[in-house]
């Protein structure tokens, strides 16, 4: 199989727009004939007060953002919120965590591998982000009823330590290899907007297509500015610049769910329609996103309808 590196990734990038995106589509048809959409709702569990000092972050305790530090959920209230999402249409629930990550050791882990097991009888995909990984915190996951677990490269190799200090590029890696080892599936992708060059766009995308097996999904979030944070004066993403990332992952990376994440509500309705001829098919739903806004579920069916797109089915754990 082809693996795109960089080059190969500019050269389409810089292609006519609209000859990118009539291939991306067609990428898009040959492997998702269904035309459909996947709904993910994304609750966090545990939020602010993390130690590390991710620029972009509102729950980093570096920043004085004004978030109110909370502990754990309760199980009763997350599963109230995953049966909800449930019954609003989502197949995919993702939890995340705000902290620096997990070991097997930790109480807390206990509490979020029984919490993983009640939200897995739900019969929808189960997701978490709990930061970085043991193996054997990994490989517990996943038998507890994990189906995909996101960590994200947030950016390039090369611009990672403008935005982060308190960890490495590396230590991301690590963490991916020790949740492919366990054989969850990979949701893996970035933030633009952070004050990146198009080219470390490209390059972190370069890393996703060199992972094997692929990324089963590829969250694209453009960087909503966060007041305190050092990002907070960061202009918005141009639109065709997004339109033209998500172009090139779905063709470097066609089974992949391209999902249009964080900043969504600053698109327009015609903004996100694009999007999804390129190659989106996966979008987090609901009207908050961690501690950013979303677009209400109301508006997301109508405009959905309206597109003529379906909402994806859950794939249920495949038994290893
Ligand atoms: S992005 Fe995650 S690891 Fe980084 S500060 Fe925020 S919660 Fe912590």
């Amino acid at each position: 199989m082809f693996r795109h590196d960089f080059a190969s990734l500019r050269a389409l990038y810089d292609r006519p727009l609209f000859d990118l995106i009539g291939e991306a589509r067609a990428v898009y048809l040959q492997h998702w004939p269904q035309n459909e959409v996947q709904l993910c709702t994304l609750l966090s569990i545990k939020t602010g007060g993390c130690s590390e000092d991710c620029s972009y972050c509102a729950q980093s305790a570096h920043y004085d953002t004004g978030l109110q530090k909370e502990t754990l959920l309760p199980l009763p209230q997350i599963l109230a919120t995953a049966e909800r999402a449930r019954a609003n249409g989502s197949t995919r629930f993702c939890m995340g965590a705000a902290w620096r990550g997990v070991t097997e050791k930790d109480a807390k882990f206990q509490t979020v591998l029984e919490t993983v097991r009640e939200v897995s009888k739900l019969g929808m995909e189960v997701c978490v982000t709990l930061g970085s990984l043991t193996p054997e915190a990994a490989r517990q996951l996943r038998e507890a009823g994990v189906t995909a677990y996101n960590h994200n490269l947030d950016t390039s190799p090369d611009f990672y330590p403008q935005i982060v200090t308190t960890h490495t590029f590396q230590d991301r890696l690590d963490t991916i290899d020790s949740v492919q080892k366990a054989g969850m599936a990979v949701c893996c992708g970035g933030i633009i907007g952070l004050g990146e060059t198009e080219d470390d766009r490209l390059k972190m995308l370069a890393v996703l297509c060199g992972f094997d097996p692929a990324p089963e999904s590829v969250p694209i979030n453009c960087l909503m500015p966060m007041e305190g944070t050092p990002l907070a004066e960061q202009p918005p993403v141009d639109i065709f610049q997004l339109v033209r990332l998500i172009a090139v992952t779905r063709i470097a990376l066609p089974k992949a769910r391209v999902r249009l994440s964080a900043g969504r509500s600053l698109l327009t309705r015609e903004g996100q329609a694009l999007c999804f001829y390129a190659g989106a098919n996966s979008i987090f739903y609901g009207d908050k996103l961690l501690t950013a806004a979303n677009p209400g579920t109301d508006a997301d069916h109508a405009l959905l309808k309206e597109l003529n797109l379906g909402i994806t089915e859950p794939t249920p754990l495949v038994a290893s």
